[in-house]
């Protein structure tokens, strides 16, 4: 019995419940396809191309480590695994169960090649659909969802093969250069992507932060979250895993992620559509989404967060909210021009959780106060009280000291005009 197991954002060998399922066979396949349809749309961002490449070389290695391999090709995945099956006599197919409206197209693709097709969980700890309200197919609303997803039962977790044997005759292939994929500017200050990097990371934040996590983890200067998104999305460690390590407010944090897919598979037009099309009309201004792009609308705690996305490919969760709100509200542009940007550059750039969450600032999803409105000033008092996460992130604004540092326009002229920072591009409340 031969099977191929298609890896797509469940690039690990631990608990990886498609992987074990393929293992039962005495010879896997282990397969990853550079999908064209992906690398030449607007997903293949550079800072997540890089990391992807980083994953696949370390899942390469734990798979030869088990006497296996990585088989590696581009175009088409379901061509590819027509192809590998014909040549090698393959039955079987396992990959990870994956809604997003990309992840679906695939899987029913799949269901047409005369193969056994089986999907499995992994790519969050509740699968979506799992979890149902009686009045409906899926949660709207976040709070019954979590309570719901609290009390839920949860699946084993998956043993890693003991071993791998490939087929005879199958071609690894070699990795390509990230020139060869994507084209455009990466971040200067990014995460190694992979297995052995995320777990190793795991480790040392449960080791150090974990328990701090529910007082700290909105501390912007602090820095003290997980930072294990990159890895949840690409796969590198089992969200599952981390469900079972931890408990309340950061596995909190994992059911909004699990609540944002299971949307995403209900309404696979999330990324584009305002449920509550108002009488809101969107600012087209090209300066105004320019300036929040750049980090110079000159406001200093929106500023540092665009400028800690450009330079880490990943910006603190409070920064997001802040700068998002400042978008949608203070500026009045279009929702999905700040989830197109952010899009750009994050590593952990996610269809579902990326969409999920500017909905929910924007108020244009299925929220239950859509009118919610931050005040950045207010924020970046409570979240950045000293300035520090401003200054590691503004050097122009490094000498600027506390009262006035989230509001330089109030420094006296001749202290202000030297430092060559913006005035505010909108007047603040
Ligand atoms: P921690 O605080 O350590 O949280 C642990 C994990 O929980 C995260 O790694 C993440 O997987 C999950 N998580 C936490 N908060 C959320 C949330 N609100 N929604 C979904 N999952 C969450 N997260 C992404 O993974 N990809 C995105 O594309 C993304 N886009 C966002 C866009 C906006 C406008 C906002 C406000 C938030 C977005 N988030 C996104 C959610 C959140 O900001 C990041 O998951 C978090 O900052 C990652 O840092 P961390 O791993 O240190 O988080």
């Amino acid at each position: 019995h031969v099977s191929i197991m298609l890896f797509t954002r469940d690039l690990r060998v631990r608990d990886n419940p498609a992987l074990a399922a393929a293992c039962r066979a005495e010879r896997v396949v282990p397969l990853f396809v550079f999908d064209d349809a992906i690398l030449n749309g607007r997903f293949a961002a550079p800072n997540r191309v890089r990391f992807l490449l980083d994953c696949l070389g370390d899942l390469r290695e734990s798979l030869r480590g088990l006497g296996g391999d990585l088989v590696v090709r581009r175009g088409d995945p379901v061509a590819h695994v027509a192809r590998i099956a014909a040549e090698t006599g393959v039955q079987a197919v396992t990959l990870a169960d994956e809604r997003s409206a990309f992840g679906t197209r695939r899987l029913a693709a799949l269901r047409e090649l005369r193969l056994e097709v089986s999907a499995h969980p992994g790519v969050t700890v509740v699968p979506p659909g799992e979890l149902a309200p009686s009045s409906g197919d899926h949660y709207r609303v976040f709070s019954p969802y979590w309570r719901a997803w609290e009390a839920a039962s949860w699946r084993p977790v998956a043993d890693p093969p003991a071993r791998i044997r490939l087929p005879g005759g199958v071609e690894p292939g070699t990795l390509p250069e990230l020139h060869d994929l994507t084209s455009g500017s990466l971040s200067p200050h990014l995460p190694t992507g992979g297995e052995h990097a995320g777990r190793d990371r795991m480790a040392a934040w449960l080791r150090s932060d974990a328990a701090a996590y529910e007082q700290a983890h909105d501390d912007l200067a602090a820095d003290r979250t997980s930072r294990l998104s990159p890895y949840l999305k690409f796969g590198c460690v089992s969200p599952l895993e981390l469900a079972n390590a931890t408990g309340g407010a950061y596995r909190r944090q994992l059911a909004w992620r699990d609540f944002h897919h299971q949307v995403a598979a209900a309404f696979p037009d999330l990324p584009r559509r305002d449920y509550r099309p108002r009488a809101r009309r969107w600012n087209r201004e090209h300066d105004a989404l320019a300036a929040w792009c750049d980090g110079t609308t000159g406001v200093p705690i929106v500023d540092a967060g665009m400028r800690q996305l450009h330079r880490e490919g990943f910006m603190h969760n409070r920064a997001r909210l802040i700068t998002a709100s400042f978008l949608t509200r203070n500026l009045g542009v279009d929702w999905r021009e700040g989830l197109a940007h952010f899009g750009d550059w994050l590593i952990d750039g996610d269809i579902a959780d990326n969409a999920g969450n500017w909905q929910w600032v924007a108020g244009t999803g299925n929220d239950t106060r859509p009118n919610r409105v931050m005040n950045p000033l207010r924020q970046a008092a409570r979240y950045d009280p000293t300035g520090a996460y401003v200054r590691t992130h503004i050097p122009e604004l490094a000498a600027v000291p506390a009262p006035h540092i989230h509001h330089p326009w109030t420094l006296p002229t001749e202290t202000r005009r030297p430092l060559a920072y913006p005035p505010p591009i909108v007047a603040l409340p």
